[in-house]
């Protein structure tokens, strides 16, 4: 088990104070703090190597591209994808479920034809669908959960018709902290022949995650949530997936020949990669992959555990606390209100003692109204957080609770 404290020190912004006290980072389902090496990749990579990638024949061009690509096969190594033309960089999460959003239903959806999503979705897995749906006429359909924040598999099932076309599911809910049974998710889909994107923007930073064993057919990620850089995330895509859908783009890097008669497009991942890539943020993200698996992702899913356990348990003494989201099975985001207390009130005054939380509806309108609340307050784990930065959470909320009632 890697040691939390020396850990922090890897991390310069932990050691800031905010209004003159020391700042308790508990925002990390937004984004995460960077360690040392990811910005030194940064700097070291525009100091000593910068040149555009791929079509370069000189020396710099050679480095950087050898880079970029090492960068994809250390993406594809941490999540167990078959081949390194399987990773497309993209942007970010967004980017990437727009990308399979708009391929997708512009080669295998007519009008009528459905994509089943769930309730607790961000918007980013909602509206690229709605986009397409407003675009082809095609059709969303929607996972109900239980008052604990977990899908209802037998309603699952019963969404399936001969018009479901795919299955675009969170691994992990950024408001509930759920874990949705995903490989289970996928085997139901996979009986009807349809495929799934899972949106593992909350889950790559907290568990290990194989693609093949999912039986995933998409998986899409954001760098800066997995404390890599900001501007550059991941699709995973199946080959024979890949292979059959259009590019999103038009441009450099993703084409073979071009004439203005006929234009035959770069193969996989390129084709789905036009212009100069984000090849100083792909050498970052994987500094920061490498990070993390030497502390050992698994390591990292046991503390942060421990930390929403603890959590939990402080919280729930609170008078008046009430907690949403009690799957069984959960990860380190914990959202929650308290009777009498507006939440931006809360994360006002939290904020004020140095603890930064999130308020708000968490770019997730639909479970809000499901939930029937406007927001909630989230505190989310990381890797570095303590437990005295816990107990210093609990006490935030007791003394605002006493100032604000
Ligand atoms: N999906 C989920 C579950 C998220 O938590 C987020 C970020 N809050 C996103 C998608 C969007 O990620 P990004 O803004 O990095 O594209």
């Amino acid at each position: 088990m890697y040691d939390t404290v020396k850990t922090r020190e890897d991390f310069p912004i932990l050691s800031r104070t905010v209004y003159g006290r020391p700042l308790v980072y508990l925002d990390n389902a937004a984004t995460t703090q960077k360690p040392r090496c990811v910005v030194e990749s940064i700097v070291n990579e525009y100091y000593s190597v910068n040149a555009n990638v791929h079509r370069g024949v000189h020396f710099l061009s050679q480095q950087a591209t050898e880079l970029h690509e090492n960068s994809r096969e250390t993406v594809r190594r941490f999540i167990n994808a078959r081949s390194a033309s399987e990773i497309v960089f993209t942007r970010g999460t967004t980017e990437s479920v727009n990308l399979v959003a708009s391929s997708f239903a512009d080669s295998q959806m007519q009008a009528g034809d459905e994509v089943i999503v769930s309730v607790m979705e961000h918007h980013s897995n909602i509206v690229s669908w709605q986009l397409q749906a407003a675009r082809k006429g095609i059709v969303l359909k929607v996972i109900p959960m239980n008052d604990q924040g977990e899908l209802l598999l037998d309603e699952y099932e019963k969404l399936f018709t001969p018009r479901t076309r795919i299955v675009s599911v969170a691994h992990v809910s950024n408001v509930l902290g759920t874990v949705n049974p995903v490989a289970e998710l996928i085997r139901i889909a996979h009986a009807h022949d349809v495929p799934v994107l899972i949106d593992g923007a909350q889950s790559i930073p907290h568990t290990p995650v194989d693609v093949q064993a999912l039986g995933a057919d998409f998986y899409v990620f954001s760098g800066h949530k997995v404390y890599g850089p900001t501007g550059i995330g991941v699709l995973y895509g199946r080959e024979e997936w890949l292979d059959r859908l259009p590019p999103y783009q038009g441009g450099g890097e993703m084409i073979k020949n071009v004439s203005f008669e006929k234009t035959t497009f770069n193969e996989l991942p390129f084709k789905f990669e036009a212009g100069t890539p984000d090849y100083i943020g792909s050498t970052a993200l994987a500094r920061a992959l490498d990070y993390v698996s030497a502390l050992g992702m698994e390591d990292i899913e046991r503390h942060e555990r421990g930390l929403t356990l603890y959590a939990l348990s402080r919280l729930k003494s609170i008078p008046g606390m009430r907690i949403f989201g009690e799957a069984e099975h959960r990860s380190g985001v914990v959202s929650f209100l308290v009777d009498g207390v507006h939440p931006l009130d809360m994360g006002t005054l939290l904020d004020r003692m140095g603890i930064a939380v999130r308020t708000g509806h968490h770019c997730a309108e639909p479970l809000m109204r499901r939930m029937g609340v406007e927001g909630t307050v989230r505190a989310s784990f990381a890797l570095y957080n303590t437990m005295s930065e816990v107990d210093a959470l609990a006490e935030g909320i007791e003394r605002a609770c006493k100032m604000l009632r």
